[in-house]
């Protein structure tokens, strides 16, 4: 099947580590954001004069800062454990899609310049002797192109014996690039638009109140039950934070029905927010700690201008990565809010605790019409957890999914969990000037839900990331799937879910028990 201007590779039965195509990828790059994108970030318009010392020095001054990113330049012996560990790399083969690979495009850098080795062979005219290699704008131009394609889905650090993260390598590359004037446009316009009106889309407070209304209007129609979506309530227990994907798009908004729905059930008192209406947190992407924080800082002023005590995170990877591993660290302390719950809570650990407690009841039947199957999203199984025991972001919303569907079979087990591989669109790759990138990336995962959709019946794929539902939409496409196989989790939820006071409710005191 051919795509633009470029060829969608035919799934294996399995995936096949491919033989080497030297340079074929190297003319993916995503477009470079303009002035007005780079400066309200704090980052030059363009490409600065000086770019070359000035890349050395940040270089240097991240070295400094994160010691992890130290030790990883440092400590590859190149045992090659990695190489055929990248999705990329398998969908694209092009060598410089290894990881090792792509770290050396920086290590060869650090080697040259700040290594006692690299200056001597260097200024001896042979830098290549010690694996090192004079900056100059070729250079540059690799690290723009494969530093973006690489999602920092971290699995090649599963397999690596010394825990090497091409994924950190990755973001400090990006740091370092927009740092000297050249920044990626997708990601930086998302970050500036979540900074100014507070989340990815560019939706204004009242395009939000109309929009939870209209869902408040179409639930009633669907259920008979007013199951409300409310947003800035000051005084709520829960504040909800969600991607804003969640509030339009197919399959999040249906998701984001079956939280409120849980709400509802469970008679909680909760909100969203018009100042923090996005979850995803776009300054990871590119490695820059202070827009980060910045975005994180708005779900602090969010929590504590409602007066909150708790606040729960919706279905998205990378968000519940910041904040699971960073928030407390970006804009902590969290001592306002209820120290009983976890600081922050995922919506799936939260569903969860209700259905251990036969909080909620539910017609499994109701998607009897399909045989899931369930994607592990990258920052949720790699770097995250859910609930209290290792494993937990993976157990849980096969928990939730299981309460809620009769038919459910796992993709082999060397393409989930731990080692699950990435949908290709993730790490700010998610724009349509990478689609070649993305649809070649997709293809092992789209080769394990080939297998049990060949092999068990299997007939969705559900996830809890906002990413990974925008890329399967665009790419199971591609491969010959249906755009709609890829479903929330909470959608799931919602189908199932029988709502107090609902035609569907058995229960005889259904009208004294309602929720407000
Ligand atoms: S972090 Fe993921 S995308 Fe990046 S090199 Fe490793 S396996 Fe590939
Ligand atoms: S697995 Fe680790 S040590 Fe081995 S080549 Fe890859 S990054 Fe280097």
């Amino acid at each position: 099947m051919a795509a633009a201007d470029f060829e969608t590779p035919e799934l294996q039965e399995y995936t096949v580590v491919p033989k080497l195509q030297e340079g074929t990828m190297a003319h993916s790059s995503p477009f470079i954001a303009k002035e007005k994108l780079q400066t309200p970030l704090g980052f030059p318009g363009e490409l600065v004069d000086n770019w070359e010392e000035k890349v050395i020095t940040k270089m240097d001054d991240l070295r400094g800062k994160y010691r992890g990113f130290q030790v990883f330049l440092d400590s590859c012996v190149k045992c090659g454990a990695c190489t055929d560990k990248c999705h990329y790399y398998l969908g694209t083969k092009d060598p410089k899609n290894m990881p090792v690979a792509r770290q050396d495009l920086l290590r060869q850098v650090y080697r040259r310049y700040s290594t006692f080795a690299g200056k001597f062979f260097g200024a001896l005219g042979i830098p290549g002797f010690v694996g090192a290699a004079d900056l100059n704008k070729e250079v540059l131009d690799d690290w723009y192109s494969y530093f973006h394609q690489c999602s920092q889905c971290r699995r090649c650090s599963v397999y690596c014996p010394y825990g090497i993260d091409t994924a950190e390598i990755s973001m400090a590359a990006r740091e370092i690039m927009d740092s000297v004037g050249l920044g990626q446009k997708y990601c930086n316009e998302i970050i500036g638009k979540a900074q100014t009106i507070g989340n990815n889309l560019g939706l204004p407070e009242k395009a939000l109140i109309d929009t939870l209304e209209g869902l408040e209007e179409e639930v009633e129609e669907d259920t008979g039950v007013a199951v409300k979506f409310p947003i800035d309530q000051k005084g709520a227990d829960i504040l909800l934070v969600t991607p804003s994907a969640d509030f339009f798009a197919e399959p999040h908004v249906d998701g984001l029905i079956g939280y409120a729905k849980v709400f509802h059930e469970a008679g909680a008192s909760w909100t969203m927010s018009s100042h923090a209406s996005e979850a995803a947190n776009f300054g990871m992407f590119i490695g820059s700690y202070e827009n980060m924080r910045t975005l994180s800082l708005r779900v602090r002023k969010a929590a504590l201008d409602l007066g909150v005590k708790r606040i729960v995170f919706g279905e998205c990877g990378h968000a519940w990565r910041v904040a699971y591993s960073f928030l407390h660290t970006l804009a902590g302390p969290f001592d306002f809010l209820d120290q009983n719950y976890p600081i922050p809570q995922h919506i799936c650990e939260y569903t969860h605790d209700l259905i251990e407690k036969d909080a909620l009841k539910f017609d499994k039947s109701e998607n009897d019409h399909m045989t899931l199957t369930f994607h592990d999203s990258c920052n949720v199984a790699r770097a995250s957890r859910m609930g209290d025991k290792p494993g937990g972001q993976m157990e849980i919303p096969r928990a939730v999914i299981k309460a809620v569907c009769n038919n459910y079979v796992d993709m082999p087990v060397e393409t989930i969990g731990e080692a699950t591989f990435c949908c290709g669109g993730g790490g700010g790759l998610l724009t349509d000037d990478l689609m070649e990138v993305r649809v070649k990336g997709a293809q092992p995962r789209m080769e394990a839900y080939k297998s049990v959709v060949d092999n068990s019946g299997v007939t969705n794929l559900a996830a809890i990331c906002a990413i990974c539902k925008a890329q399967f939409t665009k790419i199971l496409p591609q491969y010959g799937f249906g755009m709609t196989d890829i479903v929330s989790v909470h959608q799931l939820v919602s189908e199932a879910i029988i709502l107090t006071g609902s035609d569907d409710d058995t229960n005889e005191d259904s009208d004294t028990n309602e929720s407000e």
